[in-house]
């Protein structure tokens, strides 16, 4: 039985500069791995030690990467190991199979979004309307599924943060406040949904998870096992739960530490 392990990627396996939370000496800082450029200029990264622990884990296991990102912002990453055969973009809107996305599962995710939520375009207004261009840089529309909003931190007022999400909760769906960006998403578009899709297709028995964000928590929930990192949306907010590891790395050596505890749990699993 294939073990599933089913991981966030920004701010989880990969990071920015800007939040790689480098604390150490620059003399004794980890040597970096650029895995992701963005008009021609490098984005992300992982430590090399984590790009051998990522390869190591495709080989043991069906990783899936599992990010909020579009199929086309998902495409720019170019991660160390073999070729994810299953990935899952959107939030879970869209179910890559060997890279391309497959039209039953999309044709699933809109007709539950079509019953049970707001549709886009009231979101879409409301974020127009209420949103004080001061500190809104852009708006966006991922997929034609959700909304984001990129904006300046220091100017944003966490009041308008906290009442956009009443109003986006009493129309079924969730913010959630990662780095420069504000995400409105339906509830029902979960990365868990696609993830327990993978493992009726995989077969897989036992399914790991990571991530740093309130878009995750319901991932975790799902798992049997999970880790978040020490720092974002879910330490901030001190989130747990009984099969969820709160480890003490923040910034990019949460990622080499949360794929060390994939790599160990998969081959303690399979040694059984
Ligand atoms: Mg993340």
């Amino acid at each position: 039985m294939p073990v599933l392990v089913a991981s966030d990627l920004d701010r989880t396996l990969i990071y920015s500069a800007a939040a790689l939370a480098l604390t150490m000496p620059d003399a004794r800082a980890p040597r970096l791995l650029c895995v992701e450029v963005h008009e021609s200029k490098p984005l992300s990264y992982m430590t090399e030690t984590a790009a051998q622990l990522l390869t190591d884990l495709g080989d043991t296991a069906v990783f899936v990467p599992t990010t909020t990102r579009t199929r086309k912002q998902y495409q720019r990453i170019n991660l160390p190991g073999p070729p994810p055969t299953y990935a899952i973009c959107a939030n879970g809107g869209h179910l890559l199979v060997d890279g391309v996305s497959d039209r039953d599962w999309h044709a699933r995710v809109l007709a539950r979004l079509a019953d049970e939520c707001a549709p886009l375009s009231e979101v879409q207004e409301h974020l127009l309307r209420t949103a004080d261009p001061v500190w809104v840089r852009k708006h966006r529309v991922a997929e034609d599924l959700f909304a984001y909003l990129v904006v300046e931190r220091e100017l944003l007022r966490e009041e308008w943060v906290k009442e956009l999400a009443v109003w986006a909760e009493n129309r079924g769906w969730t913010v959630s406040l990662q780095g420069r960006k504000i995400y409105a998403v339906p509830k029902p578009l979960t990365k868990s949904a696609a993830v327990r899709e993978v493992a009726r297709r995989t077969g897989a028995d036992l399914t790991l998870a990571a991530g740093d964000s309130l878009l995750d928590a319901d991932l975790l929930l799902a798992a049997d096992q999970g880790w978040r990192p020490g720092h974002g949306e879910l330490a901030d907010a001190d989130w747990t739960a009984p099969a969820i590891s709160a480890l003490p790395e923040r910034g990019v050596l949460a990622g080499e530490r949360i794929l060390r505890e994939f790599l160990r749990t998969v081959r303690s699993a399979r040694s059984q």
